[in-house]
């Protein structure tokens, strides 16, 4: 059985542990693709924040070149239909001081029809949209054309020199994260690469000089809490089953060991049974067998008679012991009153005459109880601290005390104790602990059994105490 009982726990907790541990790898697995989606995804953000900044930068810059162009002190804008083809072509021409280039550019334009000759404001305005929409396709390609010396000067110089501002980054890149729905904390600030924070890849925002790069990333404060808040419906439901799986482990390995304990004590009352009604039995037939085989006197057969007598009443009182047993601790809520514990105690000492008592216990100290119960629960204490005491002189002490609400009693003795470790046990009926195959104490486990059902039912409490020679009970009845 034991084997058995030991086979199934081991074959048990290995289940629940193959299950926690499984649990554990694919929550650990989640939590990793879960990592990896939210670094591609924060990375893509972070990309799509920088081009756009630099989208916004260059939408400035054409801007900007429309001021340039419109205005007059800078360059000026004609036109002049030509005879031949029959169409208008504008022209651009720097105004102020000479420059050294280019000072001067022509062109006609594709969907102009009308002969404007000179230019009319209405013209001048469609042709200086038209050139800052090349201007604002050219610059999106990373080219800057130099339609005049000066005006190209000043388009480099912007696009090249002036950097993106990175409060554009950033903001581009809170919308970015908002759209893929990344709740997450971050800076721009150069910070080197530290544990537990995540970092974007780094992207370029310099664009003329590419071997000197102007680095940009952002450091994410909270990413793994992110990350974790995003899993924690599956991880809670791991670790909701994982205990659930270990609970009910636990749950049947305390029944399987109720089980085993209750089978161990069925087998010990069986022993414990046999050897107490064997020998009266085996005397009642002898006697009995005897009283009908030979033919005795009167006397004899009255001796006869006196021992099947004797004999029945050992199996009488046996079984009585078994009943009264079973049914206590209810009847003593039937007939209580308040009973005293010094009385109790003198009317047992009494029958106890070769043990040395000591008894501290003030007269008036009272429990409301049923006295035959009561007598009898400290009488099993008592008996017990006789019955198991294996020293010459049997000492016994009871020390009694009144708190508040309770009374509290501790019975000692100089036998050889209770283990500890059987702190529980030994109050469960039939309970015995195990000596092996001797029989040299009766009992059947029922004893300490009654006691405390008898003070439970007071609503008491009686505890083995733990105690360096012999064994100590603390009881405590409510007054
Ligand atoms: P029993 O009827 O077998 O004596 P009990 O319920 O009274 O059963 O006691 C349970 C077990 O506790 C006993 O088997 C015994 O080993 C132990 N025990 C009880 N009281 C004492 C004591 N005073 N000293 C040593 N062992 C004790």
């Amino acid at each position: 059985m034991r084997k058995h009982l030991l086979l199934a726990i081991a074959m048990m907790a290995v289940c629940a542990l193959g299950i926690a541990a499984l649990q554990a790898f694919y929550s650990w697995q989640s939590y990793q693709t879960e990592q990896r989606t939210f670094s591609r995804n924060v990375n893509e953000a972070f990309a799509v924040a920088v081009d756009s900044a630099m989208l916004v930068r260059t939408d400035e810059i054409s801007e900007e070149f429309r001021s340039w162009i419109s205005d007059t002190s800078f360059v000026r804008v004609t036109s002049r239909v030509n005879e031949i083809y029959g169409t208008t072509v504008f022209t651009l021409t720097e105004t102020g001081p000479q420059s050294k280039g280019q000072k001067s550019i022509s062109m006609s334009l594709e969907n102009f029809t009308a002969k404007v000759e000179p230019i009319t404001p209405e013209a001048r305005k469609i042709f200086i949209d038209h050139m800052v929409r090349i201007a604002r396709k050219d610059l999106r390609k990373g080219f800057v054309f130099f339609y005049t010396q000066k005006l190209g000067d000043r388009l480099d110089k912007a696009y090249f020199s002036i950097p993106v501002d990175t409060a554009i980054v950033r903001r581009e890149f809170v919308k970015q994260l908002s759209k893929r729905q990344i709740a997450v904390d971050f800076t721009l600030k150069p910070i080197p690469k530290t544990e537990g924070l995540f970092q974007t890849e780094k992207q370029n925002l310099e664009r003329k000089d590419l071997k000197k790069p102007r680095w940009i990333w952002a450091t994410c404060y909270n990413s793994g809490f992110f990350v974790f808040q995003k899993l924690k419906w599956a991880i809670g439901g791991s670790v909701v089953l994982v205990l659930l799986t270990l609970f009910c482990f636990g749950y049947v390995l305390r029944l399987l060991l109720t089980q085993h304990k209750l089978s161990v004590i069925k087998d010990d009352f069986i022993r414990n049974m046999t050897h107490e009604i064997h020998t009266p039995l085996a005397s009642l037939t002898v006697t009995a067998e005897a009283l009908q085989r030979f033919d005795h006197d009167a006397p004899k057969r009255q001796e006869y008679l006196q021992i099947l007598l004797h004999q029945l009443e050992k199996l009488g009182k046996l079984t009585n012991e078994i009943i009264k047993t079973a049914k206590s601790g209810t009847s003593g809520k039937e007939t209580r009153k308040p009973v005293s514990i010094r009385s109790v105690l003198e009317d047992l000492i009494a029958d106890f005459p070769s043990v040395f008592f000591t008894v501290v216990v003030p007269e008036d100290i009272c429990v409301s109880a049923n006295p035959t119960g009561l007598h009898r629960a400290f009488a099993n204490l008592i008996d017990n601290a006789v019955k198991y005491n294996d020293k010459p002189k049997v000492e016994i002490r009871i020390i009694a005390s009144e708190t508040k609400r309770d009374v509290v009693i501790g019975i000692s003795d100089n036998g050889p104790g209770i283990p500890i470790s059987e702190k529980n046990n030994i109050f469960d009926a039939f309970y015995r602990i195990p000596t092996g195959d001797r029989h040299d104490v009766k009992g059947f486990g029922l004893g300490l059994h009654y006691v405390r059902k008898t003070i439970e039912s007071l609503g008491g409490t009686i505890e083995l105490a733990g105690s360096e020679t012999g064994a100590t009970f603390h009881i405590k009845i409510p007054k």
